[in-house]
């Protein structure tokens, strides 16, 4: 049989998740007509945490597709859980009050917590989940970090520890970190697992989960909606919810393309680790950085290296494009390692897209009469999918007012290609303040 272009694409840019995965989904094509309560645009944790939460409370939703389960940022990120959201908490304070940022963090908390429980539901052999957090820093201001640690702690409840240069040399041996924060209570997992088990969860529920299926238009219609999918179906809603992510286009009724960017950032993953590696970074935590445009890394459970890193608003990066950048910065981070980093084979190489508003704050809210934005989430969306998942599922069921802890972040208009350039000059200068903070 002859390869087909879009094969031959796709195996060039398989993911470590996806030729490891243990868990297979795979839903119909929307066809035909239905009429539904709430129909779901976008099939990641956004959409799927929704109805699941909506299915609990006999809601009768649909959730359309445009290509797999998963396939969107979703099931190919870092696999980091943590609470809070994209923008830093104690920059959430300065934006919108102690009082504002600790009901925002509450709500952070919970999503953390329901996905924890939802990983829990699963063979660990499916979630590989490990507890540990590590943030490392490249600040040299030992007693301000401290202190800053100190009192996020008390106000918000919370336990991570500070750990001095000796200490943070048992997680990572690198010249380019001085100190670390250790989170024990947030966790890695296996993102494409979990949310594939999580649709066979919904799916066996409910049926209503389609692939392939793109919604191409939405319009008003008799006081709901009317979509259109791709493949000629229609369907008639009372409620639409735009889950889409960072893969949003013009669909009508919703102005969302003109509010949202649509960032990239990439994963390597390298061949199996050598002994000569252990001791350099420990497999028993996940670690990111404190870089404007950071870092995030972690042993995965064949002993692979996963190494997260840039972000970028403007050209796609190619896999070996992506392959020679992350070997040029693990010797940057990892100088003692220079030879092993230029003989180490790396096997994988993928971007995928993340939804940004200005703020960096997701769109969880009612853009017009019935119609719910729930994405946006940036490089955070972990935990704060669900978590906004269930302030739009309780507006759905009558109660809006827990979404006015959102009312803050209104969407705003997103600068047409200029504000993609912005975009584009601001992420290069985040780069080479971080650049110029680690010589
Ligand atoms: C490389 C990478 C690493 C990351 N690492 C982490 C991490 O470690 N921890 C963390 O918390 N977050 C991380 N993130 C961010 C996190 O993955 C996202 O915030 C989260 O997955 C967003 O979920 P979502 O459901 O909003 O979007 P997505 O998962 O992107 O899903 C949106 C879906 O909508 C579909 N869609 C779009 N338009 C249509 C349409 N017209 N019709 C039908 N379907 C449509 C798309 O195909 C897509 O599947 C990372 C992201 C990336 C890209």
């Amino acid at each position: 049989m002859a390869t087909s272009a879009h094969q031959l694409d796709s195996s060039i840019n398989n993911t470590w998740y996806e030729d490891t995965a243990c868990v297979s989904f795979s839903a119909p094509l929307f066809k035909g007509k239905e009429d539904c309560d709430t129909l779901i645009i976008g099939g990641g944790l956004a959409g799927l945490a929704l109805q699941s939460m909506l299915s609990e409370h006999q809601i009768y939703c649909l959730l359309l597709e445009e290509k797999n389960i998963a396939s969107g940022a979703s099931g190919i990120n870092g696999g980091f859980c943590t609470p809070g959201w994209s923008v830093d908490q104690l920059e959430l304070e300065n934006r919108v009050g102690l009082s504002k940022a600790s009901q925002l963090y509450s709500i952070s908390l919970a999503g953390f917590e329901w996905m924890q429980e939802l990983c829990q539901k699963f063979d660990p052999a499916i979630s590989q989940v490990k507890h540990g957090v590590l943030k490392a820093h490249s600040s040299k201001q030992k007693i301000k970090l401290e202190s800053k640690v100190h009192k996020f702690n008390e106000k918000y409840d919370a336990n991570i520890q500070f750990l001095t240069e000796d200490e943070l040399s048992q997680y990572l041996i690198s010249p380019r970190y001085d100190y670390g924060l250790l989170d024990l209570h947030s966790f890695q997992f296996n993102p494409l697992n979990v949310i594939r088990s999580l649709a066979v969860k919904v799916q066996s529920k409910t049926g209503k989960i389609f692939e392939d299926s793109k919604v191409t238009n939405v319009e008003s219609y008799k006081g709901g909606y009317r979509a259109s999918t791709s493949c000629g179906g229609i369907i008639h809603a009372k409620r639409v919810v735009f889950c889409t992510g960072g893969h949003f286009s013009n669909l009508g009724v919703s102005s969302l393309y003109k509010k949202l960017f649509s960032l990239q950032t990439s994963i390597a993953v390298t061949e199996p680790l050598s002994k000569i590696f252990s001791g350099t970074i420990s497999s028993n935590v996940a670690i990111h950085d404190d870089r404007r445009a950071g870092n995030y890394f972690r042993i995965l459970p064949d002993n692979r290296l996963l190494w997260g890193r840039d972000i970028r608003s403007i050209g796609n990066q190619t896999r070996i494009q992506i392959i020679r950048d992350t070997r040029r910065d693990l010797k940057f981070f990892f100088p003692q390692r220079r030879k092993f980093f230029d003989d180490l084979k790396i096997d994988y190489g993928w971007s995928g897209k993340l939804g940004y508003s200005s703020n960096f704050m997701p769109y969880v809210c009612c853009e017009k009469s019935n119609l719910f934005l729930l994405t946006g989430f940036g490089g955070h969306g972990m935990n704060a999918a669900p978590a906004a998942a269930s302030l739009v599922k309780d507006a759905i069921l009558g109660d809006q007012s827990k979404m006015q802890a959102f009312e803050y972040f209104f969407p705003t208009w997103n600068g047409g290609i200029f504000g993609r350039y912005a975009a584009e000059i601001y992420i290069r200068w985040l780069k080479i303040c971080d650049q110029m903070n680690m010589n």
